[in-house]
């Protein structure tokens, strides 16, 4: 078993800082992801409201990060956690390569897309279902793609998806988007978006992939099949934050709840970015919860005694 001072899981933008930090504070940390570093970002295609990026794309913006937090001595291993518990005051956390033992554990494990829970949905993932545009948009070139969704997700990855749709559906479940102002005005000016307003998808059909996507008017009740090649939803979050074996405060969707110290129910514990309870799920807000875990736990494993 492994052991060290700081062990964060997660590296994606709230992972990677509170490593640097960590680290550049000369304790002993180690971050395991169980993809690639960077996290959303990493699959996003463009951030526009990072200070100081006025435009960068979002897997040069990851890269910056991981290379600056390894630029201070952060270890970055690439494993998947399954289990978190406590060992007296040390918390032992169980991966699929290795186990590890930790004065503290900061979890930035963010979270995963909702799924849609309609039948074909996951029929047909990978073969027209999608929850990633930057990773899979290219593959339906010249096709007619329907988005889910009224939040910046579904706005801003439909936009993005127009560069290969030859027409793009979003279909919402009411009237009014969710979607910051600036990037609805966008969408509305896209001439390859259409709305689909009031209306949920029912059902995903096709054959060997994905042909048509059947939708319901919630108002009228009427059912409406598009002909798309693609579905993307984008349709909200779920933290991940089901690693521990003991009980951890989390409100009714999951999320962590956290002091403003980043502390959570669990001493030694700090959550950050969008696996705990909070208004924005930004990569400032990521960042900055990083920046106090780490500064947190420095002051918690200093105290610790012998
Ligand atoms: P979100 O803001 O929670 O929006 C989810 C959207 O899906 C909402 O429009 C919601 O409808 C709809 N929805 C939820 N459940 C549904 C269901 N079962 N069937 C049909 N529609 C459903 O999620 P998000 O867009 O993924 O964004 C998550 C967070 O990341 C937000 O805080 C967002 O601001 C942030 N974000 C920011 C940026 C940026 O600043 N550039 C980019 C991406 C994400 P209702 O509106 O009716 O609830």
């Amino acid at each position: 078993m492994r052991e060290v001072d700081v062990l964060i899981v997660g590296g994606g933008p709230g992972g990677l800082t509170a490593g640097m930090y960590a680290a550049r504070a000369k304790l002993n940390t180690l971050c395991l992801e169980k993809m690639m570093p960077g996290g959303q970002i990493a699959n996003t295609h463009l951030v526009e409201d990072y200070p100081g990026f006025e435009s960068i794309s979002g897997p040069d913006l990851a890269q910056k990060f991981e290379s600056h937090a390894r630029k201070f001595g952060l270890e970055i291993a690439n494993d998947n956690v399954s289990k978190i518990k406590p060992d007296g005051r040390f918390w032992v956390v169980e991966a699929d390569n290795d186990s590890y033992r930790a004065k503290a554990v900061i979890i930035a494990t963010g979270g995963q897309p909702r799924k849609l829970g309609i039948p074909g949905e996951l029929e047909f993932a990978g073969k027209g279902v999608s929850y990633c545009a930057i990773c899979d948009g290219a593959f339906f070139k010249g096709e007619v793609i329907a988005v889910i969704g009224g939040g910046d997700s579904a706005v801003e990855e439909g936009i993005f998806l127009t560069r290969f749709a030859s027409k793009l559906y979003i279909v919402h479940r009411r009237d009014q988007l969710r979607a910051q102002k600036i990037i609805q005005d966008r969408a509305r000016a896209n001439p390859k978006i259409e709305f689909i307003w009031d209306s949920v998808p029912v059902e995903i059909k096709g054959a060997e992939k994905v042909q048509s996507l059947v939708v319901k008017n919630l108002k009228s009740g009427e059912h409406r099949t598009l002909s798309v090649g693609a579905v993307f939803p984008f349709i909200g979050f779920v933290p991940n934050s089901d690693l521990f074996d003991v009980e951890i405060t989390r409100d009714p969707n999951g999320y962590i709840i956290t002091n403003e110290n980043m502390e959570t129910s669990l001493k030694g514990v700090y959550a950050i970015g969008d696996v705990r309870k909070q208004l924005c799920k930004q990569v400032t807000n990521a960042v900055g919860d990083g920046t106090t875990a780490a500064v947190a736990a420095d002051k918690y494993i200093e105290a610790w005694g012998d």
